[in-house]
């Protein structure tokens, strides 16, 4: 099989963790979602912890020296031989730059960064419903709500609102991905490994587009 090396990017909201989830059950790829490994980290107070939460309370980025070292030793496991998923990584373009490099040094290269469309109104109303339990489950209060309410359906945790999700937060993280992240935009784009997808559709149906884009990828890299 030929390695899948994928970046899911798109604003805060866009549904990335949602495709991402997909992706993993679909062909086995290791998740790395540089958000939950800090909010880990955080909950376990380490050093990678402490230097993160200040930042992140604020709705802004960790330096981009804070988190590319973290990305890069994780993509030297052994597990990603077959490819893998990055969510929230790379966010600026220092970020891209140095996975560039961290990808060259090992002899890979990216397979396609699937951006995801959502404009900014519609991600409001969808972080503003959006619940976590502590082990990372999502749920949201009107798109997909668990059983019970305030309750994680998978291991019985309490949900809870991330507090850069309260909506002075929100707004903040939308700028800093229009002013920080967006650039990526482009640079992928000129790359010739961006690949759109409208993330207003339904899950569903994003997730079959973006299947029948990988799908059309691998034939072409193996004709
Ligand atoms: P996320 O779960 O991806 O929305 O990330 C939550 C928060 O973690 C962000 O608002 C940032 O403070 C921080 N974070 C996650 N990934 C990165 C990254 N690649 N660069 C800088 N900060 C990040």
């Amino acid at each position: 099989m030929s390695e899948l090396n994928l970046i899911l990017l798109g604003p805060p909201g866009a549904g990335k963790g949602t495709q991402a989830a997909h992706l993993v059950d679909d062909f086995g790829l290791p998740y790395i979602a540089t958000g939950d490994i800090l909010r880990a980290a955080v909950k376990d107070g380490t050093a990678l912890g402490k230097k993160a939460k200040e930042y992140m309370d604020a709705g802004d980025l960790v330096p981009d020296d804070v988190i590319v070292g973290v990305v890069a030793e994780r993509l030297e496991q052994g597990d990603t031989r077959d490819g893998f998923v990055l969510d929230g990584f790379p966010r600026t373009i220092p970020q891209a730059e140095a996975l560039d490099r961290s990808l060259e040094a090992m002899g890979r290269r990216l397979t396609a960064v699937l951006l995801i469309e959502v404009p900014d109104d519609v991600l409001v109303q969808r972080i503003s419903g959006r619940r976590i339990c502590t082990d990372g489950h999502v749920y949201h209060v009107d798109f997909n709500p668990p059983e019970q309410d305030d309750v994680c359906d998978v291991d019985g945790n309490a949900l809870e609102q991330r507090p850069d999700d309260a909506p002075e937060k929100v707004k903040r993280r939308l700028e800093v991905y229009h002013e920080q992240t967006a650039p990526l935009e482009d640079y992928y784009d000129d790359l010739g490994v961006l690949q759109r997808f409208d993330g207003t559709r339904s899950p569903d149906e994003v997730r079959e587009h973006i299947s029948a884009t990988l799908s059309t990828l691998r034939l072409e890299e193996s004709a």
